[in-house]
């Protein structure tokens, strides 16, 4: 396949990129054409390389699914022979089959090389010191940052999720400057900072990478002001090797998704027509560069809009809006539509909400009960009741502008929610189960 001067890239005109796609595209066609799975869909569709002459006729392909994925484990989906395959990942998905993409050397190289990319972007540099505070193993999130830092070159701690004293000792004693983390747990290790008697402004970070789950503007600004740092959105996913996708430049606005190695389109998650710019839709990848295990139109099933318009930092990658969330993860209450993300949008804007918050849906016989959990921060939960009563009723009426629906928000001590040491679960639906 083709082997470009990668961090060029970074600043190819509209023209150098399109043209790249449509070369890419098609070598990726002829790629995925040696698996039997692609090659009668393909065929199905009367898909070959030379049936490609522009961009757009990309949308001839058939899309492909988690459930296609599903059905290809574990190595339905190989367009090498096994022996050029040097890793596998999983994606972290927790029910069903999994779903295991696997890699080439010069997939790995192609990955580090775009997460590198992501990381220089946004100041970056060899001299810093970088602590990766996400889980190894199947997770992207590990391996994947790793490799990127390294190749910027970054010192690399491999510390990996969880066990915040340690990852606090880690970062003073060799003064970690830049941390992956999730936006989840950025809150806790900043907790945990305060309880030990210390500022979190103290400590030496100044960049932080932030992503694998949504989350929201509002909780953005609570991680950038408790640290005194800038956090930068990362998104990925497994199928797209993972990190290293779409990243925000300094401009803090959108994430540039690098066009030279994924081909994105929003659609209509209903029709699968691609929706204009600016209208949101279900995100559908193509990978322009993978040789191990290339995947054609992937149904993400996250939810974003392209942004229009030129992004001020001059590069002409298109951005995405931050992931909305996923369409999986919209709640139907009382017949109304709900994202998780409008909720966290809404009480991360109050000052005395703390780290977390838990959403259950519950049926009290009659109908849906949306009730909301949120953890207040320790200095306002010593105060009188008729105060605590004011904050709640603030919340809800907050939410009910927001949402439609009246919450049963409940206010409840910091760390007495549920943790967990992957990505957030935010939402417990317990209706299936009366
Ligand atoms: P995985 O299956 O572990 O590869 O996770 C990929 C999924 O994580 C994506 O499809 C998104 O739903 C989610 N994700 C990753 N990065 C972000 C991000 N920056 N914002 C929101 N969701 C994200
Ligand atoms: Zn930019």
């Amino acid at each position: 396949m083709h082997m470009d001067v990668y961090d060029v890239a970074e600043t190819w005109s509209r023209d150098r990129i399109a043209s790249t796609q449509l070369v890419r595209l098609k070598s990726t066609v002829a790629q995925a054409r040696k698996c039997a799975f692609y090659r009668q869909r393909l065929d199905e569709a009367g898909i070959t390389p030379d049936a490609l002459n522009h961009i757009d006729d990309i949308r001839k392909i058939p899309f492909t699914t988690k459930q296609d994925l599903r059905d290809q484990y574990p190595l339905g989906l190989l367009t090498v022979p096994t022996q050029e395959i040097v890793r596998m990942h999983c994606s972290s998905g927790t029910t069903g089959t999994p779903t295991a993409i696997c890699h080439t050397a010069n997939d790995l190289n192609w990955w580090s090389d775009l997460m590198a990319r992501c990381m220089y972007m946004v100041g970056v540099r060899r001299e810093d010191v970088f602590q990766n505070m996400s889980g190894y193993g199947l997770f992207t999130g590990g391996l994947g940052i790793h490799y990127g830092a390294e190749r910027l070159g970054c010192m690399t701690i491999p510390a990996g999720a969880g066990n915040t004293k340690r990852q606090i000792k880690l970062a003073r004693d060799f003064h970690t400057t830049v941390a992956h983390i999730l936006p989840s747990y950025a809150l806790i290790v900043g907790e945990r900072l305060r309880e030990m008697g210390e500022d979190p402004h103290d400590f030496p970070l100044r960049i932080a990478l932030v992503g694998a789950e949504p989350y929201t503007e509002e909780f953005r600004k609570r991680i950038e002001d408790l640290f005194g740092m800038k956090v930068y959105n990362s998104y990925g996913l497994s199928e797209m090797n993972g990190p290293g996708v779409g990243f925000e430049c300094l401009e803090q606005h959108g994430l540039h998704i690098w066009e030279d190695a994924y081909y994105p389109e929003i659609v209509n998650p209903e029709t699968g027509q691609p929706v204009p710019d600016g209208e949101i839709g279900e995100l559908v990848m193509t990978s322009l560069c993978r040789q191990g295990m290339p995947i054609l139109r992937y149904r993400t099933r996250d939810l974003t809009r392209f942004l229009p318009g030129e992004c001020l930092c001059g590069r002409k990658h298109r951005r995405m809006d931050r992931i909305l969330g996923r369409a999986d993860d919209m709640m139907i209450v009382k017949g109304v539509n709900i994202y998780p993300m409008q909720i966290e949008q809404v009480i991360m804007g109050f000052e005395e909400v703390g780290k977390n918050y838990l959403i259950q849906l519950e049926n009290d016989g009659f109908g849906d009960v949306l009730r909301v959990k949120v953890e207040i921060r320790d200095e306002y939960f010593v105060e009188d009741m008729r105060q605590l009563h004011k904050v709640q009723q603030k919340i809800a009426r907050a939410l009910k502008d927001e949402i439609l629906v009246t919450p049963h928000v409940e206010l409840v001590e910091s760390n007495s929610l549920p943790l967990s040491e992957g990505k957030a679960v935010r939402v417990h639906d317990l209706r299936a189960k009366k």
